[in-house]
């Protein structure tokens, strides 16, 4: 089988082509290593410019939260940013729902998804793009788009990516909220970013408060 487009990637990125490619007709392959739902390391921060763009996102109850308030402290603890809004200043996700949620539309608009698979390599192959995959059986597709995140195997055969000699080191986990906590407004709606700059790491640690959860996190940055 053909496809017309094979999108490597099943983040937020690939699922949203993949959901707008099969609306158009276009015949779309799904292509993702892991299988949902799956964590991924992330504050689940959602600009609400993205919300007026893709208005599906509500429509199928994929927020958890609003955040309306946002304090930024300084490694010392001495100095800190407060900024508060009546009105939402992001929208809040849990990715392992989030993912697994758009990915389903995708799949619901008409786009065949396969996950367990690691795109290893790409070639020209049969007058089309030929994508090896980790079971050893090859894909045909005319277009491939490469949405397989940071480390993306595609752009790197492309030549696309560069050399990089930083690493992130990053630390994460979702924790359900006790009662006390998650009737506490301030500190439901509240993200905050300590910055990390007079310790081992360099970096920041975060909190993002949603519903029923905290996601925090800590992230590092340093020279391979
Ligand atoms: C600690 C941290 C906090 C963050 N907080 C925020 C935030 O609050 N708000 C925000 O907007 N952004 C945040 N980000 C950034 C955000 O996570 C990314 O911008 C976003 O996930 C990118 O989406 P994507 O679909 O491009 O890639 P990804 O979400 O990385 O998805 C790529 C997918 O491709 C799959 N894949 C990779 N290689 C292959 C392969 N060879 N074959 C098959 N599948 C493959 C992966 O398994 C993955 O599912 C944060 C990132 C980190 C690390």
């Amino acid at each position: 089988m053909r496809y017309d487009v094979a999108i490597v990637g099943a983040g937020p990125a690939g699922s949203t082509a993949a959901k707008i490619l099969s609306e158009k007709g276009i015949n779309t392959l799904l292509l993702e290593k892991t299988t949902f739902p799956r964590e991924k390391p992330c504050g689940g921060g959602l600009q609400m410019r993205v919300l007026h763009r893709f208005k599906y996102i509500e429509e199928h109850n994929l927020i958890d939260s609003y955040s309306t308030a946002f304090q930024i402290h300084t490694s010392t603890m001495t100095h800190h940013v407060d900024f508060h809004h009546t009105k939402p200043l992001q929208a809040m996700v849990l990715r392992k729902t989030f993912d697994e949620g758009l990915v389903t539309l995708a799949v619901r608009s008409g786009a065949v998804l396969r996950c367990g698979n690691t795109v290893q390599d790409m070639t020209n192959h049969k007058g089309a793009i030929g994508l090896m995959l980790s079971d050893g059986t090859t894909i045909e597709s005319q277009f491939v788009l490469g949405a397989d995140g940071i480390w993306s195997t595609i752009a790197k055969k492309i030549g696309m990516k560069q050399e990089c000699n930083h690493i992130g080191i990053c630390v994460y986990a979702d924790t359900r909220l006790g009662n006390s906590i998650s009737k506490n407004s301030m500190a439901k709606n509240t993200a905050c970013i300590f910055i990390c700059s007079q310790t081992d790491l360099r970096g920041t640690v975060g909190c993002s408060p949603k519903k029923n959860t905290s996601t925090s996190g800590s992230l590092s940055f340093d020279k391979l």
